[in-house]
């Protein structure tokens, strides 16, 4: 069978699911009411923002939250607001977006870039142990597509040299690891609604965490050093204004209600895959399993392993004509140039580096569809690695 890539005929011709899913009509009537009350701001007297941080907090079995203007900045103001300090070492995965470790150099501190394992690809509890200085302050753990990090693990090694433990939940809302919600498992839980995301209102972010101190200090962070109970004009502190608007919250809180029904359809579609892949007529291709303790994967990402040698860049566009397009996934954070030359310090981190050449990830919207649809990518990914 020839390649689309080569003039063949494509493996699927209907387009997937688009991202964000259509709006619905609770979204529109809250986005609405909020228009028309001229309370956009979260300083205005409306309550979408204090509404969605509620619900946050109460999903993530905490007690605080703060709405933020995107995760960066959450993950940020989470590290001053544990006392996160210019001359500290911040341990970040090597397989994550960039942010983790930007939002490190953000507080003034040092990103210190650790291995993933490398199986489940999420931070790795003996690489964080090794890279331990008597700097080191915090680590971050990534729930890495939507499935919780090994969390068990890693807190027993931030208990063991007391370290804050931030948790970038960027990606795994709804989440949950032994039963329990991600982002109530650390000290403080960082959620994104930038537009790729589970929940997105095109950008935004949310702060959850546990300690009553811990919430003023991120408060104050993202409302300009204000204390809660303070006066307006009253700055006791260094801060910025990192809020979230109302409109935002407003598409929000809504999809909190259809979130779950969501992930169960990814779940059913990434459950599919699986059972394509292991069909193939010579299998190559597995899905990356979850760390131990996962109860709940939100499945942002499916993140498949490609088991014998391939062009990445050849298959990426082969499986694009075929009308199955895939996504290259991350370059290991150490090789990142800005940021080793910005202060950070790399591990040698094999791992990330075999997940940067093996994997490749089928995207959240593809993940929508009826699990039917399945079956293209098994039979893409067939006549692309056969070729
Ligand atoms: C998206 C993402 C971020 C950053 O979120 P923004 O809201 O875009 O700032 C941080 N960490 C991870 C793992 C992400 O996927």
């Amino acid at each position: 069978m020839s390649l689309a890539l080569n003039g063949g005929s494509p493996v699927r011709t209907a387009p997937w699911p688009s991202w964000p899913p259509p709006l619905d009509d609770a979204q529109r009537e809250l986005v609405l009411s909020v228009l028309e009350s001229g309370r956009w701001g979260a300083t205005q007297g409306g309550t979408a923002c204090a509404d969605l941080t509620a619900a946050f907090a109460r999903r993530s079995g905490v007690e605080y939250g703060v709405a933020v203007g995107n995760a960066t900045l959450g993950l940020f103001a989470a590290l001053l607001g544990l006392g996160v300090e210019p001359g500290d070492e911040v341990i970040v995965p090597a397989y994550t977006f960039v942010a983790s470790a930007t939002a490190v150099l953000l507080a003034g501190a040092t990103p210190v870039i650790a291995d993933v394992d490398p199986v489940d690809l999420h931070l790795s509890p003996p690489a964080v142990e090794a890279a331990l200085t008597s700097r080191t302050a915090a680590i971050m753990p990534v729930h890495l597509a939507g499935s919780p990090a090994d969390m068990d693990a890693l807190n027993a090694v931030a208990a063991r040299h007391s370290l804050a433990v931030v948790e970038d939940a960027a990606q795994a809302h709804g989440a949950t690891y032994h039963g329990r919600p991600v982002g109530g498992l650390g000290d403080a839980g960082v959620y994104s609604f930038q537009a790729s995301k589970a929940m997105t209102a095109g950008e935004g972010g949310l702060v959850v965490c546990r300690d009553r101190a811990v919430h003023e200090a991120v408060w104050s962070a993202c409302n300009v050093g204000r204390t809660l109970d303070g006066a307006w004009y009253g700055h006791p502190r260094v801060g910025w204004n990192l809020r979230l608007t109302e409109i935002q919250a407003a598409l929000l809180l809504p999809w909190l209600d259809r979130l779950d029904d969501e992930i169960d359809r990814r779940n059913t579609f990434a459950t599919a895959v699986e059972r394509e892949l292991a069909a193939m007529p010579t299998p190559a291709v597995t899905v990356v399993p979850q760390p131990p303790g996962t109860t709940r994967d939100s499945r942002h990402l499916v993140m498949l392993r490609v088991h014998v040698p391939f062009d990445r860049s050849f298959v990426l566009a082969a499986m694009a004509a075929e009308g199955v397009p895939l996504d290259g996934g991350y370059p290991p954070l150490g090789t990142m140039s800005a940021l080793t030359e910005a202060g950070a310090r790399a591990e040698h981190c094999p791992a990330a580096g075999a997940a940067s050449r093996e994997v490749l990830w089928v995207r959240q919207q593809m993940l929508m569809d009826d699990p039917a649809g399945a079956a293209h990518i098994a039979e893409a990914l067939t006549k692309v690695l056969a070729s």
